[in-house]
Formats: C-alpha cells, sequence, structure tokens
C-alpha cells in the first residue's frame, strides 16, 4: 500500500518519498515504541502547529528503527457507504470513511482541506483510495463531529465527558465547526458532572469556557484557579502552579498561553492577596487605636488590657511566621503560597493572638469572644472582590463565541466579574 499523503507534503521523488514513508511508519508503530525512541511528531497538543520545515527535520533526525512488524488491520468506520476519502485520525489511526464533499460544506477550513492542491485526492492507489491522515486530530471527537456533518444523529451522543468535550473544541476551534454543533452544546455542557479541581481539568474547563462564550463557566473554574494558584520566580520569570500540584506549571500549559490568560490571571491572584491585606491591615489600625475596642467586656481598664494583649499577639504571631521582612509585612508581590493557604495562615494567626492575650485565662469566660478581628473565610475574599477589567475575559470574544455555540444566556459575568447593571444587554 502507498504511504499515505500528508497535508503540505508536496514532494514526491528522491528523499521526500523516503521522509513519507518513515513518518507514516512512525505514525503507525508509535504505539509499540518506548517514549524515547517515539518522534514527537504525532504527540503534539492540540491547537499547537509546528512548521513544517521543522518537523520533517525532526522526524528525520528522530526516526530510529522501531519494531518491525506487521500493522494490525484497523475497522473502517463507514459514514458513507459511497464515502470517497478515509480519515485516519490520531495516534492510533482510527480510519473513518465518509463524504469528502459533506465535509467540504462544512467550513471553509474543511473546504480547504478537502479540495486545496495539499488534499492528497490526486494520489489514490492504495486499498483505501484517497486517505487523509489526521494524526493532531482525537479520532472521539472527530467521529461525534462526522455524525453530525453525516446526518447520524441517532448515535449522536446525549452527554460527554469534559475530556471529550475538550477534544470537541479543539477540533472544532481548528476547523471552525462550532456552529455546526449549536443544536448539542447546551446539552453537553449542562450535563457535565462537577469536574475534579485539579490542574488538567481546570485547564479544560478554562478552554471549553473560552471556546463556547460559557462566561459562568469561566469564573467558576477560575475562581478556584485564582484561589489555588501558587507562585514561583525562576530565572526573574514568574511561574504559577496549583497547590498541591507541583509538577504542572500553569505558565507553560500551550492552551493556556494560546489563550494568553496567564498574565490577567496572576494579577487577578495579586487583587485576591491585596484583600486579605487590605482585612489585615484594618485589623490592626483598629486594635492599635484608643477610640476603639475589640474585646467585649465592659469594664475599659481590661478592654485596654485585652486590645493590647491581642495586638501584641498578632504581631508575635506574624513575627512567629516570618511575616514581616525588614520591619514591615513581607506581602503582595512576595506571596509565594495560594489565596487559599494565605486565609488559613491568617486564620492560625489569629487564634493564636488570642491565645497570646491570656485573658480567658484570667477572667475566665468574660473574654471569651474577644478577637482581633471576625474570623473570615476564602469565600468573603472572591465574594468581596470584583476582579475588574484588567483580570475579566474581553465581554466581547465571550459574547461571538456564545453566538456560534448557542449559549448566549451563559455568555454574561454573574459573580467574579460581574460588572455594573445594565452591562451586557443585548
Ligand atoms: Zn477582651
Amino acid at each position: 500500500m502507498q504511504p499515505p499523503k500528508n497535508e503540505g507534503d508536496e514532494s514526491d521523488e528522491g528523499d521526500g518519498r523516503s521522509v513519507k514513508r518513515l513518518r507514516t511508519e512512525n505514525n503507525a508503530f508509535s504505539h509499540l515504541s518506548t517514549e524515547s525512541t517515539r518522534p514527537s511528531l504525532f504527540i503534539k497538543s492540540e491547537g499547537v502547529t509546528t512548521k513544517k520545515e521543522d518537523w520533517l527535520a525532526a522526524t528525520v533526525v528522530d526516526a530510529k528503527p522501531v519494531v518491525k512488524m506487521p500493522p494490525a488491520p484497523k475497522k473502517m468506520e463507514v459514514f458513507h457507504v459511497h464515502g470517497d476519502l478515509t480519515l485516519v485520525a490520531g495516534e492510533q489511526g482510527i480510519r473513518f470513511r465518509i463524504s469528502s464533499q459533506s465535509l467540504a460544506l462544512v467550513s471553509s477550513a474543511w473546504e480547504r482541506k478537502i479540495n486545496g492542491p495539499f488534499s492528497g485526492k490526486q494520489s489514490q492507489d492504495g486499498a483505501d483510495g484517497w486517505v487523509m491522515p489526521l494524526p493532531e486530530d482525537h479520532p472521539d471527537a472527530l467521529r461525534i463531529a462526522l455524525q453530525v456533518i453525516h446526518y447520524k444523529f441517532d448515535v449522536v451522543p446525549a452527554s460527554l465527558s469534559l475530556d471529550i468535550v475538550f477534544h470537541l473544541t479543539v477540533l472544532c476551534d481548528k476547523y471552525d465547526m462550532v456552529g455546526l454543533l449549536k443544536p448539542f452544546w447546551i446539552g453537553w455542557i449542562s450535563k457535565l458532572s462537577q469536574p475534579a479541581l485539579e490542574p488538567r481539568s481546570l485547564v479544560q474547563q478554562v478552554w471549553v469556557a473560552h471556546k463556547l462564550g460559557h462566561m459562568q463557566l469561566y469564573e467558576r473554574a477560575v475562581k478556584e484557579v485564582l484561589s489555588s494558584t501558587t507562585k514561583r520566580t525562576v530565572s526573574g520569570r514568574t511561574q504559577l502552579y496549583l497547590e498541591g500540584h507541583p509538577d504542572f506549571n500553569l505558565s507553560k500549559d500551550p492552551h493556556l498561553l494560546a489563550l494568553g490568560l496567564l498574565e490577567s490571571w496572576e494579577l487577578g491572584r495579586l487583587q485576591l492577596i491585596r484583600q486579605v491585606k487590605a482585612k489585615l491591615d484594618t485589623a490592626l489600625r483598629k486594635l492599635s487605636d484608643p477610640k476603639n475596642t475589640a474585646c467585649h467586656y465592659a469594664h475599659p481598664d481590661w478592654q485596654k488590657t485585652c486590645d493590647c494583649a491581642m495586638l501584641g499577639g498578632v504581631h508575635r504571631a506574624l513575627q512567629g511566621k516570618s511575616w514581616y521582612s525588614s520591619g514591615s509585612i513581607n506581602w503582595e508581590n512576595q506571596v509565594t503560597v495560594s489565596v487559599r493557604q494565605l486565609v488559613n495562615k491568617l486564620e492560625a494567626v489569629r487564634t493564636e493572638a488570642i491565645g497570646e492575650s491570656r485573658m480567658r485565662k484570667k477572667q475566665g469566660s468574660a473574654h471569651k469572644t474577644c478577637t482581633p478581628w471576625e474570623r473570615f473565610e476564602l469565600t468573603d475574599i472572591l465574594g468581596a472582590c470584583s476582579l475588574g477589567t484588567d483580570v475579566a475575559p474581553n465581554p466581547s470574544t465571550f459574547e461571538a463565541q456564545a453566538r456560534k455555540s448557542g449559549l448566549m444566556a451563559y455568555a454574561y459575568p454573574t459573580s467574579l466579574f460581574r460588572r455594573p447593571s445594565g452591562f451586557g444587554a443585548a
């Protein structure tokens, strides 16, 4: 069988031919090779395009001998019995027999691919005729799009996992197909189970939210991201991670980089930290002011003693937790922990300060409710903070995507990025 042509592959003779064969073999056997011998060209993340030159160069350099075995026969999934084109999707090489012109109608991206000069239509001498390899495209996502394109609505799944919705949006983004699936998005999104709050899932939610114009989904995901992002500085550059996941560098995730969100997240995190700082500053100011009291005991003398003890207690606790840097509180830009961890730390300071006051021991239950400040939680910080336009995503991009996906009802902010009333009125 003739090796299938790849997109943009122009050379037919000599070296070009051997390169093509190598590429095909690498694709077919990639699942058998180890990670170290496997060329990276077919394992690229979706949405990230590598230059053809780089790609070819990498292929020739990386192409190491792999175990020679006959390719396992793969079942053809037939979408059209008189189909004229076989799509070979993903690393696994899942094959779909389809009608090329039905696909060409979907978008200009497909039109170019099907009817353009690099379609591979001319070399049809293999058993499968016209074959188009799509190694970067997720087969399960492509299958759903093909079901819709070939009117097989009865087999379109009613619900999907976040992972598949993610791959589907990657595919739709690449081939401009968000509008094609307009009748289905709302059902799929509404049936998504509460996804895990781990980095990969959060990145997927953020991506999906952006591509479908689902602002509310974005707000939910970003609320969690901003609460749990930790910061590391490597060679003067800020790197963001999620609490408990030191191996997943958000700042290097290709999808987040493509969306260009990291700077605004850093800013949002800083704004939340400033809210925490403001709470502590206010409490310290009140405790230091002789006209104020945080003590609940009726006698003014005891109030003063209690206030002073709590104030001293707060300073001692902050000092003990190394929150002072050369005389001033070491805050904001130097905070490396997450906002959630910061709130917890401050709560530890508060309880330690109460203990330091020792007033409870002296006067029994009289000072039981005295506290340097009222306890607050992460939700209070998130609730108090309406992140400004520098952190909130551009509403018009969400609106434009929501028009395509049919999710206009979810295109506007409700909590984290809420705006003055009247915003977003169509
Ligand atoms: Zn008191």
